[in-house]
Parts: structure tokens; sequence; C-alpha cells
């Protein structure tokens, strides 16, 4: 069978079997039309069947959590976490706690961690997991209480060697620190059962920097190959989280200059740069909006959602060199990346997890922009979570300076890998098939090699 005919049926298949499961969907459709080259090539994939397995989850745990708030009375979300693949290591991939997670968002996002995993070169297997809980303007307490009846699910289906998940959205150290208590409290033991832990109790330097500096050290690998740095380039940055917190961070430190930060209510632009001890203090600290950023008195513009372009986000309407989606998927339309195209913009680093629409990647990959998919730029934090786990296998701490070393090189190997891949299937800089190609492979052949499991 010819190999766009087998993506075709696997398509409708997945229309079939996950309706409404539409960015799911949009990502299975990328990878799977990024694979035809290597298709075309070797047709073991094909005859071993391995998209018909790859796209379906080895097992998904949905559960009720129920908690009681602080008025007393029970609140119920939906808890999941989909083990997608174990071929090459433990399940690994974080867990979003955000209003619009649901079963077709967690997929989609382990369906990405599977290859973003391989392309790591460590052995780790792909998940997501998460809940439709909103933790904002909850009290500590209440994200306690939230966290340890998540757990109490949660905890019969991960461990060590098994299942290792991490912070992502709405899940950083605060988050991290509940689960793993409430997993100690319910089984005894202390194993490195989840990354992104407190220093003084199995944490790793560089963590919490590590995907932000990572996407900034993929972008340079990037930019070195056309003769290019980072250093006095203008960068739009989109959302104010971990990622783009230590994006801002070390853009800096790279001598780059950081114009903007976005939350889900509105955009700041600040054209001497953003100020990173303003942002750290309005989003680590107070947990509060950017309006905040707006107040202090600055040559910043703020521009709240009600005043967004028509299918657009205010920050891709900002002149810039470089441009990092680093908050949430879909957040870089057709509208925004053709107005970064008209603005000169040369790059787009994917910081977040598939931020560029289907039709703005499409547009994108026919025009003259780089474009670094985000398996590939956001893999370090995944990478550091993997050091964490090597640490706490040797009860050993490293320096900052040692991890960042290690990340550095992890990303350039990522970046190399992918490029060369992108090389190998005669479309130079085309990252988008170099890293699904590469990290397909990997995955494809060990499947291969341990039968049909
Ligand atoms: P985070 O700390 O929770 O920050 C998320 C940021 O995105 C916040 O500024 C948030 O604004 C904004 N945001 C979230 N949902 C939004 C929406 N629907 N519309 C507009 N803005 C929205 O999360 P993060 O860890 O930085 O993660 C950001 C992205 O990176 C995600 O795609 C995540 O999957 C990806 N990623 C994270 C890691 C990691 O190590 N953390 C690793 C790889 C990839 P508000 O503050 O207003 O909510």
């Amino acid at each position: 069978m010819p190999s766009s005919q087998k993506v075709e049926e696997i398509l409708e298949f997945i229309k079939e079997s996950s309706p409404g499961q539409t960015e799911f969907y949009q990502a299975v459709h990328e990878v799977l039309y990024s694979l035809k080259p290597l298709l075309n090539r070797d047709n073991r994939y094909l005859e071993e069947n391995i998209l018909d397995r790859i796209v379906v989850p080895e097992r998904t745990i949905i559960f009720r959590v129920n908690w009681v708030n602080d008025a007393g009375k029970v609140e119920t979300n939906v808890g999941y976490r989909v083990q997608f693949s174990s071929t090459i290591g433990p399940y690994k991939g974080g867990l979003r706690f955000h209003p619009t997670v649901n079963l077709g968002i967690v997929k989609f996002l382990g369906f990405e961690q599977i290859f973003k995993n391989a392309l790591t070169g460590l052995q780790i297997g792909g998940a997501k997991g998460g809940s439709n809980f909103n933790p904002k303007g909850k009290s500590d307490n209440e994200i306690m209480r939230f966290c340890q009846s998540f757990m109490s699910e949660l905890y019969k289906h991960i461990g060590k060697h098994k299942d290792v998940p991490a912070g992502d959205i709405g899940v950083g150290a605060r988050e991290i620190g509940y689960l793993f208590g409430q997993y100690k409290r319910l089984t005894g033991e202390f194993e490195g059962v989840l990354t992104g832990k407190g220093l003084n109790w199995g944490g790793s330097k560089v963590r919490k920097e590590a995907t932000g500096y990572g996407s900034v050290y993929f972008a340079e690998n990037f930019l070195n190959v056309y003769g290019k740095t980072l250093k006095g380039k203008r960068c739009a940055v989109s959302g104010s989280g971990n990622v783009a917190i230590y994006t801002i961070e070390k853009l800096y430190e790279m001598g780059a200059i950081p114009v903007s930060c976005s939350d889900s209510r509105g955009t700041i632009y600040h054209k001497d740069g953003i100020s990173l001890k303003a942002l750290k203090a309005i989003k680590e600290i107070h947990h509060s909006s950017l309006e905040e950023y707006a107040s202090v008195d600055c040559n910043c513009t703020y521009t709240p959602l009600s005043e967004y372009p028509t299918d657009g986000h205010a920050v891709w309407h900002i002149p810039c060199d470089i441009a990092f989606p680093s908050a949430t998927q879909n957040e870089l339309t057709l509208v925004d990346a053709k107005k970064l195209e008209e603005n000169g913009c040369i790059l787009i680093n994917e910081g977040a997890n598939m931020p560029t629409t289907a039709d703005a990647l499409e547009f994108i990959r026919k025009s003259k922009l780089l474009f670094s998919p985000g398996k590939a730029a956001n893999a370090g934090g995944v990478a550091t979570s993997q050091l964490e786990m090597s640490q706490n296998a040797s009860m050993a701490q490293w320096s900052f300076k040692e991890v960042d070393m290690k990340l550095q090189t992890i990303m350039r190997n990522i970046f190399k890998t992918a490029y060369d891949t992108s090389v190998e299937f005669n479309c130079e800089g085309d990252l988008v098939t170099g890293a699904n190609i590469a990290g397909f492979r990997k995955v494809a052949d060990s499947m291969i090699e341990q039968g049909a499991v």
C-alpha cells in the first residue's frame, strides 16, 4: 500500500475513533505527513503496522477527583494520564492543570512527547496527564487538597521505573511538592517518582530554567548554521510562565533583546527590553496579571485581549527578528505568521507545544522563515528531568554549571540530529521533517525489535 493511502487511512481512523479531539488529530496529521519520505524509503514501517500501533496509547487512565474547597463544599474535576509509549524507557511527560484540559489535549501532548523524548537521545518513553482543575484564584490549601486527591488515584499507575510525571501549564514547584508529599504518604517510599522537585528533596539544579534556556540554545544553534547569532536580535516572546520567563532570562545572557511577553489577558510590548525583575515579581511572587507590569512607570504598551487583531495575537504583530511562542497551543495563527514575515522576522522557535496552527505552519514551511518545532526546541525541560532522575538514582546532586553544560550539549545534539536528518532526506533546514523522522525512526525501530507487544 502506498504511504499516502496508509496515512489517510490512519487519519480517518482517528477522526472516527476520537471524535472532537481536534488537537490530537492536528498533531498526528503533522507527524504522519512529514514521515512520508521515510515511509517511501523503508517499507518495514508499513509492513509492521507501526503507524496503526503508534497512534494508540498503550494505556489511558481517566479518573474522578473529588476535593473539598475552603467553604467546605465538595468539588469535582476529571484527572487524566495517557501512557502513550514505553518503547524506549519509562513513561515521561508533564501534568497540566488548566480548565481547557480534556482527553484530546492530553493525547496530543502525549503523542508529541514520544518523539520529543526520543530526540533527546535519553531512555524515556512518552506520556502526559493533567486535569481540568483551574488553579487560578484558589488558595494554597485548596491547591494542596486537590493535589492530594489527584495523587490518591494517580499513585497506583506511576513509579520511578514505570512512569515519572513532571510539571506543565499550571503545575509548578508548589504543585509538584504537594503531589510528591501525597505519593510518599501513600506508598511510604521516598523515590524519584516526579521531576521538578524542590532542591532540598531531590530536585535538580537548572530544571526550572531548562525549557526556556534550552529553547534559546536551540535557536542559537540554528542561527549559527546561517552565520548568524542571537546577539543584538530583537525577540518577541509570548507567555509569562515558566518557559517564557527563562527564555527571556537566557536571551539577555546571549545579548539579545526580548521585547514582549503575554498572558491570557493581554500583551506587553517594551521596546527597551522586558524588565525581568518586574516580570518575575508579578508572575512568580504575586501570581497576578501583566496589567500590573503596565502600571509600573515604563515605556511599555499593554494591549488587552479585546484589542487583539482579528484572528491573531498582538504579540506577533510587534516587529521582531525572532519569535519565541512560549505560552500554549495554537497561539500563532496564519494572520500572525504573515505579519511576522512582513515585519522581517527570520526564525520562529517554538518554546510551547504546538503553538503554531496547522495553516500557519503550512504557510511558514513554504516561506523563507526558519522554523524550530517545539518537540525539538523545547525538549530541554524533559531532558533535564531525565538528568534529575539520574541524580536521584545515584543519590547525587550536580552543580548548576554541570547541569547547564549537559543541557547545552543535549540541545546541540537534538539540533544536529534534526538538522542532519533533514539533510539525509533532501530537505536541508526543514526541521519539522528532520525532527519527526529522527524521533519516529528511533521508536519505530525499537518497536520492531521488541515484537508485537
Ligand atoms: P505556565 O508556567 O503555566 O505558563 C503558561 C503561560 O501561558 C502563562 O503566561 C499563561 O497565561 C499563558 N497561557 C496558558 N494558557 C493560555 C491560553 N489558553 N491563552 C493564552 N495564554 C495562555 O506554563 P509553562 O510551563 O510555561 O508552559 C508553556 C508552554 O510550554 C506549554 O505549551 C507547555 O506544554 C510547554 N512546555 C513546558 C515545559 C516545562 O518544562 N514547563 C516543557 C516543554 C513544553 P496566564 O498566566 O494568564 O494563565
